[in-house]
């Protein structure tokens, strides 16, 4: 009796205490593990309409390292001291809402806390005998739609035309070189590793991969790989990478422009080749956006996502480190290619 009683105390002290990760300082260049803390917090009781969840999956995203900056962008600047914030598959453990019961499986943009206390608003259900839970953060979540937009609103791929994708085996990429090839394209990506090349040609059907770190001419390059131009170059790095593949671009073609990441760690502001002539010369569509702008049709995209999933069109993979601690080794990990697929840290 006494040995319950003593387990029923601890077991609400951990619940009541929670585990978070805070911006310690803000970084110059690349991030390191001591720009990251951890503190820990006393979890509020639920009032109405909230739910307590205990994080599963947490995503960590390229743009997180603009979010580090106090600077003005789409979101806001992290606050010093405060938890980060991404997005999360969570599973519901208490519930004062008629919307969850105990046992939901959860999506939030959510703080990186072990476990947290949400208003049910912040959270949507997940259907978590569709696809893995994790999928939620990858293709059938914002990566996932970020490839779908911006491939098919702003790309508008036609069939036998020629697509590049660079950042081509991450989390974005890989699903916007398949959608290419469901479309009938010719498809060419652009990766870090002989690994992610062969992963690229053999898993994800990419006609061509090319290796930006041990190719010495990647225009030339580019070149080879499409012998007809590039009619679409979905932009995930920008950079030197971006230089080639545009000097290579067709008349009338279409460039998403989905990041930037090899400038995310800049600290001077980046030269590059003046691009406007190419553009202007060659009737060329350069469209940067968010994946939030098409927020209204995230619905739509999610079901035909979901469809390809299950009939097996469309591949996935991710990489993930296991422990909550691993967050930020996770997020830093971006910024050297160590992820294939979506970077994800299961708790
Ligand atoms: P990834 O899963 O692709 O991870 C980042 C990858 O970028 C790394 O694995 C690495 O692969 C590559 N990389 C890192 N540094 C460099 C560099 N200096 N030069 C070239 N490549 C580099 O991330 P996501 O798929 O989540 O995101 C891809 C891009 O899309 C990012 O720029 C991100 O900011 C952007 N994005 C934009 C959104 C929008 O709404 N516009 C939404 C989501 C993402 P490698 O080994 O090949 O170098």
């Amino acid at each position: 009796m006494a040995k319950q009683f003593l387990k029923t105390i601890k077991y609400f002290t951990i619940m009541k205490n929670a585990q978070q990760i805070v911006l310690a300082s803000r970084p110059k260049g690349v991030p390191t593990i001591d720009n990251f803390t951890t503190a820990t917090v006393q979890l509020p009781a639920l009032t109405r309409q909230q739910v307590l969840l205990q994080g599963l999956y947490y995503s960590v995203d390229p743009y997180m390292r603009g979010r580090m900056n106090d600077a003005k962008s789409y979101v806001p600047p992290f606050a010093l001291n405060q938890p980060i914030q991404g997005g999360v598959v969570a599973r519901v453990l208490q519930s004062t809402s008629d919307r969850f019961v105990a046992g939901n499986f959860v999506l939030g943009n959510l703080p990186w806390q072990e476990t947290m206390v949400a208003a049910e608003a912040d959270i949507n259900k997940i259907d978590e005998t569709l696809a893995p839970p994790a999928y939620y953060l990858g293709i059938l979540g914002m990566p996932g739609l970020t490839a779908y937009f911006g491939l098919l609103h702003i790309g508008k791929p036609q069939p036998g035309e020629t697509v590049v994708v660079s950042g081509a085996a991450g989390a974005v990429g890989v699903v916007v070189g398949q959608i290419a090839k469901i479309k009938g394209c010719h498809v060419v990506g652009i990766a870090g590793t002989d690994n992610k090349v062969a992963l690229l040609k053999n898993t994800f059907g990419f006609d061509e991969a090319i290796n930006y770190k041990t190719e010495t001419d990647m225009r030339q390059a580019i070149k080879k790989a499409c012998p007809n131009g590039v009619d679409v170059y979905f932009d995930n790095v920008g950079g030197e990478i971006s230089d080639a593949v545009i000097a290579n671009i067709n008349f009338h073609a279409r460039i998403p422009l989905c990041g930037q990441i090899s400038l995310y760690n800049s600290t001077g502001a980046p030269v590059g080749p003046r691009l406007q002539p190419m553009l202007l010369t060659r009737s060329v569509l350069m469209q940067g956006f968010i994946v939030s702008n098409f927020s209204n049709q995230f619905a739509e995209a999610l079901k035909q996502l979901a469809k390809w999933v299950t009939e097996g069109k469309l591949q996935y993979t991710q990489t993930t480190l296991h422990g909550f601690n691993k967050l930020p080794e996770a997020l830093i990990g971006l910024f050297s290619g160590n992820n294939t697929g979506k970077m994800i840290v299961e708790a």
